[in-house]
């Protein structure tokens, strides 16, 4: 894996969908927006976002009536809150399947949470005695989840955790390498070298997945070179969206210490590994262990650990191990 590909050093290429009011756009419909912080501010310097509001798209204009999801919560219906006449179902759903059809571009989907056309989930549908359950979906996000299910995607409420906020910015950067694998030709040298940079990153989620992964990789003569690609990226993706642990972190790092073990004297193992078991037990954030592994690394370097993701897996300016 080129260090080049890494979070730290990716330049601001990386194409990521977003609801349009999040950004500061005033498409809401009563003409205001609902701005991001994280995502219009802290976000942007990483990452470039393009704009999608699927209800002025299809022409209802702003200011304008709202709808809501109502009937059945696996095929609701969207219609006017105060004019139940007015059905944009599917509008909706065929705009939604427009733009799914043209975002190959994309690394990740932040979307608005809540919203009947934006929700990713839990969002109110009314069923026939007018009260409301959460348990749907924004038409516009599902389709855009339908087509291309190995897309990260977020909504911005649950980016406010920072477990989850981590989560899902790695996996936009390594959907991204994905992409760009792809895009400079697959091979098989090239997807090997693609899984041992992503060893440890993918250990802090599931051993089991590391294990299941390799494996399919052991033997290239089961099927074709792009469908074994395929397998290895849903189960990939599929691994990474269980969130990390502390203790699966702590595991990795214990790891990674094993290959400092002939270059620091007994009293820098000592520090180190109680620094490790200080975060095991809650004490300090991931950054601490991982600042000082880093610094280690950087005196001692080793050729299979530079090219680990899990070291850098976005840039550090984030601060997005600070608080997880
Ligand atoms: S939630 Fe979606 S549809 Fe609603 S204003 Fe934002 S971008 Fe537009």
């Amino acid at each position: 894996m080129c260090e080049t590909n890494r979070g730290e050093e990716s330049p601001k290429t990386i194409k990521v969908g977003v609801s349009a009011c999040l950004l500061g756009k005033k498409v809401r419909f009563d003409g205001g927006h609902k701005r991001s912080h994280f995502i219009a501010d802290s976000l942007t310097g990483y990452f470039e976002f393009v704009p999608f509001c699927p209800e002025v798209a299809i022409g209802m204009g702003t200011p304008r009536q709202p709808i809501r999801l109502t009937g059945d919560a696996r095929s609701p219906e969207a219609v006017g809150v105060k004019t139940p006449e007015l059905v944009v179902t599917q509008p909706l759903r065929d705009y939604g399947r427009k733009v799914a059809g043209n975002i190959d571009e994309l690394s990740g989907f932040v979307f608005k949470k809540d919203s009947p056309s934006c929700g990713m989930e839990r969002v109110k549908v009314y069923g026939s005695k007018g009260m409301p359950e959460r348990s749907g979906t924004g038409l516009f996000a599902r389709e855009i989840m339908r087509t291309h299910p190995l897309l990260p995607v977020e909504e911005e409420g649950r980016l406010n955790d920072p477990g989850l906020r981590d989560n899902f910015i790695a996996r936009v950067y390594v959907y991204a390498r994905w992409k760009a694998l792809l895009d400079s030709g697959l091979t098989k040298s090239a997807l090997i070298s693609f899984h041992a940079g992503h060893k440890y990153l993918v250990m802090s989620h599931s051993t089991v997945m590391y294990r299941q992964l390799g494996k399919m990789l052991s033997d290239f003569t089961r099927a074709s070179l792009e469908d074994i690609a395929d397998s290895y990226i849903a189960a990939l993706m599929q691994a990474l969206g269980k969130p990390a642990t502390r203790k699966r972190h702590t595991n990795v790092m214990q790891h990674l210490l094993g290959y400092l073990k002939n270059n620091l004297d007994s009293a820098h193992r000592a520090d180190l590994g109680e620094t490790i078991d200080a975060y095991r037990r809650g004490e300090y954030p991931l950054v601490v262990p991982i600042r000082l592994l880093q610094h280690h690394f950087s005196i001692h370097p080793h050729p299979y650990i530079k090219q680990q993701v899990y070291m850098n897996p976005h840039p550090q300016a984030l601060q997005l191990r600070n608080h997880a």
